[in-house]
Parts: structure tokens; sequence; C-alpha cells
């Protein structure tokens, strides 16, 4: 503990009970842990040397950014040093040359976004966590979110990385060069790797155009089928199509009563899809007339002023803020192929009150992806029979047990539903030379084995 104050000033190493406890539980509520103490270095140097008195004294750590994470990745499973990269809030000057920037793994997505702004670019990952959520964690997570359909993930950002190793070495890569083929690709093998691997303290991301025409749609359709109708319609006939979010009636009469929202519509409908079209000049007209030539559209309205998208947008964006203040769900983010969609949709409220007769489910995701976020309330008791029969389900329509939220210590138990005995014997490997011992992040992604998982 002393070696740790001598590093990062006592001021920012937390032993209090009631200091730790903001760091201590996740977003939902629902994971909770105890930690030794929270360490709060402010540079990568004061990080390097904390990793490196964890590693000699054989400390576990549990790293953690905005805390924003939904599968309890960064909160400690109990004993550990948590180590906290929120001071590391360095944000360099944009790179006009290279459309590119470099940022501290404690930057907000938020602060990200205004700065690359303000130099007339933007960034290609948004959320609704954006006001905490960090550079670090949405790298760890390869975070997705609402622009994927146009930009692609988190991964494809990032043009470089710096981060500390599990002994407190220091490996960087920022020059952030376009072409660069020489040899594996670290900065890469961290994204998605949620902390087990390394600890990023630095992010060199790539920046896009700063887009100012938006048009947003909020439409109503007879359902899941309807939705996809309508995704392919906006696909074919909307080059400058940046966002398609689904959300199902239930979810809008929570987030209604949540917020305080007045009805979109003035008939209700079975499902409902917000659309987001980015460009240079203004893309309404485009927007009206797919809307107008796709019968999939039950009722329709459009925006294309900030406060009326802002509007628009808050119907499918006060999710998972709603659910949240209606009890601790259980939360499950998964993807099926398109194809599969309708079918896992259909048979989702069923597979859930089988095991957990008095659970409600609220559905809603990011429809292009596939990506479906499972929110289960009232599970009571029933949280792991709720998961082990979704995640089952999302196995047999050939999907993913985690679309973008991460594996954490939620879900680690169905990792084998995704990954092949030798895909998770080769992650083991690869954890086990950077992390002989085990210390970064044990229980989180790799279920237990050889090194701790
Ligand atoms: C309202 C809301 C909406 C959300 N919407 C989306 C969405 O649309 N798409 C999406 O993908 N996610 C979404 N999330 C989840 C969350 O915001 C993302 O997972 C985000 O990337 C987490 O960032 P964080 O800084 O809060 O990370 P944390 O929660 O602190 O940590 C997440 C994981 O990353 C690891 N980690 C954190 N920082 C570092 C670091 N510097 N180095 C190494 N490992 C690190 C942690 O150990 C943990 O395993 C949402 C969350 C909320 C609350």
């Amino acid at each position: 503990m002393k070696e740790l104050q001598e590093i990062v000033g006592a001021s920012h190493v937390l032993v209090d009970p009631d200091l730790r406890a903001p760091y201590e539980t996740d977003w939902t509520g629902r994971f909770t842990g105890r930690a030794a103490c929270v360490v709060r270095p402010a540079t990568t140097g004061e990080v390097a040397a904390v990793v490196a008195a964890c590693a000699k004294a054989g400390t576990a750590i549990v790293v953690q950014g905005g805390n924003t994470g939904l599968v309890g990745g960064a909160v400690p499973g109990g004993g550990e040093v948590l180590l906290s990269l929120a001071r590391l809030r360095d944000l360099d000057p944009v790179d006009r040359l290279e459309s590119q920037v470099t940022a501290g793994a404690g930057v907000t997505l938020e602060t990200l976004q205004e700065h690359a702004r303000a130099a007339g670019l933007d960034f290609g990952v948004d959320l609704a966590a954006r006001s905490a959520a960090t550079v670090g964690g949405l790298v760890a997570t390869n975070a997705g979110g609402i622009r994927v359909l146009r930009y692609g993930s988190m991964r494809s950002q990032v043009t470089g990385i710096e981060a500390v190793l599990a002994d407190g070495s220091v490996v960087s890569r920022l020059t952030g060069l376009a072409k660069d083929n020489t040899g594996y690709d670290l900065p890469q093998l961290l994204c998605g790797s949620e902390g087990t691997l390394a600890v990023v303290t630095k992010v060199r991301l790539r920046l896009v155009p700063l887009l100012t025409a938006r048009t947003v749609a909020l439409v109503a359709v007879a359902g899941t089928e309807a939705a996809l109708d309508l995704l392919a319609a906006a696909r074919d006939r909307l080059p400058a199509l940046s966002a398609a979010e689904i959300f199902y009636a239930d979810g809008l009469s929570l987030v209604r009563a949540h917020a305080g929202l007045a009805a979109p519509f003035p008939d209700d409908h079975p499902a409902y899809v917000v659309l987001e079209c980015a460009a240079r000049v203004d893309p309404t007209d485009d927007v009206l007339e797919m809307l107008s030539g796709c019968d999939a559209v039950a009722d329709a309205t459009v925006a294309s002023d900030a406060a009326g998208r802002a509007r628009l947008w808050a119907y499918r964006e006060t999710h998972t803020e709603a659910i949240n203040a209606a009890g601790v769900p259980v939360k499950l983010d998964v993807s099926v192929p398109l194809a599969e969609f309708p079918s896992l949709v259909a048979r989702l409220p069923a597979t859930v009150t089988d095991v957990a007769p008095a659970a409600r489910t609220v559905l809603f995701g990011h429809v292009n992806e596939g990506n479906m976020h499972v929110n289960v309330l009232d599970a009571g008791d029933r949280a792991e029979a709720v998961s082990d029969a979704v995640l089952t389900l999302v196995a047999a329509h050939r999907g993913s047990i985690s679309s973008e939220h991460g594996v954490g210590r939620a879900k680690v138990p169905w990792l084998a539903l995704s990954r092949s005995a030798a895909e998770i014997d080769a992650m083991r490997r690869i954890k086990a030379g950077l992390d002989p011992a085990g210390l970064l992040n044990p229980g989180v992604l790799l279920p237990p084995g050889s090194p701790r998982g």
C-alpha cells in the first residue's frame, strides 16, 4: 500500500469503503465485489509503476475506465487492486493531415467527440454512455454502438496503442501509419481483450468527416420482419444511412413512463425503427422518398433540426436508463444472422418465462448488425437460468453470446457456445504469453483454467 501511495500520491489510493464503493459496483448494480484499494494513476509512468509493484507482490489487478460496462468486467471479483484509468485525460491536438488524434485512456467519448468536432472532424463510434465511457474501456470492449453500420466498431477506429503489460513494461505504437506490416498487430489484439492482456494507456484514433446535415426518421412497423424490409430499403436507397435501431411497444411504454415522453404516433404499433442519415447536403428528401415507397412503413415522423432529432433519438436511447430504473436487469447482448433475427425475437419471451415465469423481457438493439439487447426484469433468483436459456437459444440461431458488450464476468460460463475449444485454447495461450501469472482481470473473459482465468 505504501509503495502505491508513493507512486500516485496518498490521496489517489482509496482504502476507505465509502470512497471505494462507487468503483466496486457496476452501472447496472448487478455486479459488485470488494477491492483491496482503488489506485488512480495520472500518467503512463505511474500506471507502469503500479502494475510492476503489483506484479512483484503477486497481487491481481482489475482495470476500470468509466465503469459503464454491462458485463461486470471492471468490478473486482474480490481482493484485487482496482486500477482506475480515469485520470489519464491527455488529449493531443487533432492531426488534420492524417485525420487522427491521440487520446489518453481516461478521455470520455463525449470529450473526444467534442474535440474532434471543434477541429472540423468527427469520431466514428457513438453510444448512449458517451458522457462516462472512456477511450480505454471502448477499446478494451471493442465497443459498437449506433454508428457501426457506417464506420465499424471501435477496432476499426484504432490505428495505434500504448499499453502497460502485466510485468509493468510499456509497449507503444502510436505513429498511426495507414500501412504497416511489420508483424503481429498488438493494438488490434488488445481491442476486445477486456483488460486481460494489458492496460491501455493511450490510443491513436482515426477520425471521420464531420457531417452536419442529419435527418432522423422514427418509423412504426408491424413487427421484426417489416423492420428488416425497411432496413433493406434504407440500405438500398440511402447511401447516407448511418444508424438503424429497433425497439418494441413494451420498451416504448417503459421509456415514455420513465422520461415523460409524448406518444410518437396517434396509434400504437408492435415495433419501431430509428433511421439516421448523415451527409454534407440535407438528406431529408431522400429519406422521405424512401419512406413513401416502402410498404413496411405503417407510420413515420422525420426531423432534421437538432432538437427534433434528439427528441426522436430519446425514444431509443432512453431504453437502458428506463430499464435500469425499473429494477436490476439481466442484460444479454447477442447477435444472430439477419435471416434468424425474426425467429429469435419471436421465441425470446417464452424462452425466458419458461425458466422465470414472473420475468418481463424488453428488447431493443442495433438491427443492421442483427444485434439484440435482451433485458430481463423480475428474474428474481433465476438470473443464471435466464442467461442459460437465452444464450442457448442464440447459439441454436447461429449467433454470438456477446455482440458488443464483451464477455466480462457475466458470460464466462457460456463462452464455449460461441467459441470452439481450439479457439479458447489459443486465447489461453495468448493470455499465458502476456500475463503468465494471471494477474490482469482474473475471472474475466476466460473460463477458469491455467493461468488463472
Ligand atoms: C447507457 C449505456 C449505453 C450503452 N450503449 C452501448 C452500445 O451501444 N454499444 C456498446 O458496445 N456498449 C454500450 N454500453 C456499454 C459500455 O458503455 C461500453 O462497454 C464501454 O466501452 C465501456 O467503457 P468504460 O470506460 O465505461 O469501461 P469499463 O466499464 O470501466 O470497463 C469495461 C471493460 O474494459 C476494461 N478496461 C477499461 N479500461 C481499460 C483500459 N484502459 N485498459 C484495459 N482494459 C480496460 C475493464 O477491465 C472491463 O473489462 C452502454 C452502457 C450504458 C451504461
